[in-house]
């Protein structure tokens, strides 16, 4: 699938410090590898109700990541998917009278526009899961081969042959020390993993399965409902976990430096992700995993459901600079959950405006302070809102000196306001 095209990032003067991140699964700050081409995963929408303030707080994190490794010198290998069949999507077209298809492309042109608005770096392969059916099947039969993997049996109204992941056995692969075992990533008890596995997509209850927490790898044909061929699991379409672990395991190394995605991912869709990729390479799928906080509204959690979604196409379509809207997430650590409030937006622009104001009076000499306050900043685990407090102190400097200004000077606060924060002044 076409990715979106970003602006050219500027490159600066110097570099970046090594950068540090925290990983999830650790349950630490690592330091990232400091040399040679870096490769993240970042898991994409399922496109209806694109793009919440959520998903562009996430894309918007990972974001910054992008930039830190280009600017300390690394190539970078970015890859997303988009989930563009999935029980969701398809339940969305159906109450709206819409064709599915439809629906993931209007989204995902949505999601595009929005993401080049917010000056997001595109990703090298934007990787549908439609497309990617024929790499997932003959990754599920292998998994099925091994006996990690099994078939169901009909019963309560379903048919025959849907396939799940089996945890237990998969669990019980191998006693080495990057071997996954059910908690590998998230950690969790089993009783937070039951909850949240019934909330985010799973089916605890499902008769038949030899664990509640089995995934689905391959959900066979029913009838009103789109299905692929799956060789020898039949005709069907593929579970979400094993979707992402196939594309990352085809676009990117094996391990691959990061995967990113909001907290909400970390189980069950990380943790299974990574289970699937063990079994199937016998090797992790990510070195590190990272997340982002969860976005709110006025202190309440952003759902459709509550219709309290802040959607970034309708600020804009209200006016609103999508630079202003980057500036008021960067307010933020990646990792905290946040609230989008009217004021919060409201200081963003004035930032903004701040920031403007200054470099029109940048003073000689104080770029190099600056810059090095941002890189500072991020390389210790993305730390966006001192990276800001750095700007903002300079240009507090800046506008109660009001001097001539320095073109050179103007030139790289701008280009790094721009490379490291995605801010275009
Ligand atoms: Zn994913």
């Amino acid at each position: 699938m076409k990715s979106w095209t970003s602006r050219p990032v500027p490159v600066l003067p110097g570099s970046m410090p090594a950068i540090r991140l925290f990983d999830t699964a650790e349950g630490r700050e690592v330091g990232l590898p400091a040399t040679g081409e870096q490769s993240m995963y970042v898991c994409g929408i399922t496109p209806y109700d694109a793009t919440h303030m959520g998903h562009a707080a996430s894309y918007v994190a990972f974001d910054l990541l992008n930039r830190a490794w280009r600017d300390a010198g690394h190539k970078v290998a970015y890859v997303q998917n988009v989930t563009d069949v999935d029980d969701p999507l398809l339940e969305r077209a159906t109450a709206t009278g819409v064709d599915w298809r439809e629906l993931a492309a209007s989204q995902i042109e949505l999601f595009q526009t929005d993401m080049t608005a917010l000056n997001v770096i595109a990703p090298d392969h934007y990787v549908g899961a439609v497309e990617s059916v024929e790499l997932i099947v003959p990754a599920i039969e292998r998994l099925v081969r091994q006996g990690l993997a099994y078939r169901v049996a009909g019963a309560g109204g379903e048919p025959d042959g849907d396939v799940y992941y089996d945890v237990e056995a998969a669990g019980k692969q191998s006693v080495d020390a990057d071997a996954w075992t059910l908690g590998s990533i998230s950690h969790l008890g089993e009783a937070e993993m039951l909850e949240l596995f019934a909330e985010r997509g799973g089916d605890p209850g499902r008769a038949g399965k030899r664990q509640a927490l089995d995934p689905l790898l391959w959900r066979v044909a029913r009838d009103g409902e789109p299905s692929w061929p799956g060789g020898e699991l039949g005709q069907g379409r593929p579970g979400w976990h094993i979707e992402c672990t196939v594309i990352a395991q085809r676009y990117l190394p094996v391990p691959f430096t990061v995967q990113g995605g909001g907290s909400d991912l970390i189980f069950p869709h990380h943790e299974m992700g990574a289970g699937h990729a063990y079994s199937l390479t016998g090797v992790p799928l990510a070195r590190h995993y990272a997340h982002a906080g969860m976005v709110g509204l006025d202190g309440e959690k952003m759902s459709k459901s509550k219709g309290n979604l802040v959607l970034v196409s309708r600020l804009r379509a209200d006016g609103e600079e999508p630079a202003a809207i980057r500036l008021a997430i960067l307010a933020h650590h990646y990792r905290a959950d946040w609230s989008w409030t009217q004021e919060g937006f409201a200081e963003a622009k004035d930032r903004l405006a701040a920031w403007r104001q200054a470099l029109a009076v940048t003073p000689a000499g104080s770029a190099a302070g600056v810059i090095g306050g941002m890189r500072t900043a991020l390389a210790a685990d993305l730390d966006a809102p001192a990276a800001l407090a750095a700007v903002d102190g300079w240009a507090a400097t800046a506008l109660s000196t009001a001097g001539e200004c320095s073109p050179q000077d103007q030139a790289l606060v701008s280009d790094a306001v721009e490379a490291l924060l995605g801010v275009v002044l």
